[in-house]
């Protein structure tokens, strides 16, 4: 028992890069910005955990035709990321969701296996009162949510409280601000603890500047998280923000994978330029 729980699992991670918005400005990602017409790449991640013998996807990434409408270029399925690590997305058991916008649930059909995992906060909220405002809703879509209650209604969506163990070396931790039940996930790696914040941070300048994303339920709570997650990351080169293009100029493509949009995530990061 004692020799089991002092082995130390550790969880490679791969980002991938399903979409990018080239044509997205300074103002319309921060509040009170000084340069709001200046050009900012907003780039979509969503992640995957591999494990001894156990893969964990985080996030299930974008419709391609809501990526259409939304002016977001669809460039990667997580079907098609997965196949590339030799992985069958019909074969996941675990899947990770850290809130239920709209480019984190796009393929939620496309892992018949899977559990999915979710705050309760999150399912209250994007069923709730906060819906009847055009603001709080606008980057939920409906037909996404309703997936979430026949899943919930299958048995298929555990709803969990705020901070939950998935697995050894894998943990979830409520942060709220983006939305109600907005999580982040903590992964012990070869480097140590490393969070991804998923959208707690959009860029890591809000994380530098200690300033909000201009999407944004709760200012303070968005706050708030930037020292949870300073608490539980090893250090500032452990936190990987969501929609940063910082994130691929830092982190390797991952061998083996032919697609420039895999990365892998729990090596050590290049040293960043002082500039
Ligand atoms: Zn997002």
């Amino acid at each position: 028992m004692t020799e089991q729980s002092s082995e130390q699992v550790t969880w490679k991670i791969y980002g991938f890069r399903h979409a990018i918005n080239t044509v997205r400005k300074r103002g319309q990602n921060f509040i009170q910005e000084q340069n709001p017409e200046t050009p900012l790449v907003l780039d979509f991640y969503s992640w995957v955990l591999v494990g001894e013998d156990l893969v964990i996807v985080i996030d299930t990434g974008m419709d391609p035709q809501k990526a259409d409408k939304n002016n977001h270029n669809h460039v990667l399925s997580p079907v098609d990321g997965l196949a590339q690590l030799g992985i069958d997305a019909a074969s996941v058991d675990t899947v990770i969701l850290t809130h239920a916008h709209y480019d984190h649930l796009g393929f939620l059909d496309a892992f018949p296996r899977a559990t999915f995992h979710m705050q309760a906060e999150e399912m209250s909220y994007v069923t709730g009162p906060w819906m009847q405002k055009p603001w709080f809703r606008h980057a939920y879509a409906p037909d996404e949510i309703i997936k979430l209650v026949a899943l919930l209604h299958a048995g298929r969506l555990n709803l969990h409280g705020r901070t939950r163990v998935l697995a050894d070396g894998v943990s979830v931790h409520w942060v709220g601000g983006h939305c109600a039940g907005q999580e982040i996930v903590r992964v012990r790696t070869q480097r140590g603890w490393v969070v991804l914040a998923s959208d707690a941070l959009h860029y890591y300048e809000e994380y530098e500047r200690g300033i909000p994303f201009a999407v944004v339920f709760n200012s303070s709570d968005m706050l708030a998280a930037h020292d949870v997650i300073r608490d539980l990351a090893d250090s500032d080169d452990h936190v990987i923000p969501a929609h940063d293009p910082r994130v691929a100029e830092l982190y390797p493509k991952a061998d083996g994978a032919g697609c420039p949009h895999i990365l892998r995530l729990d090596v050590a990061p290049r040293k960043q330029c002082d500039a």
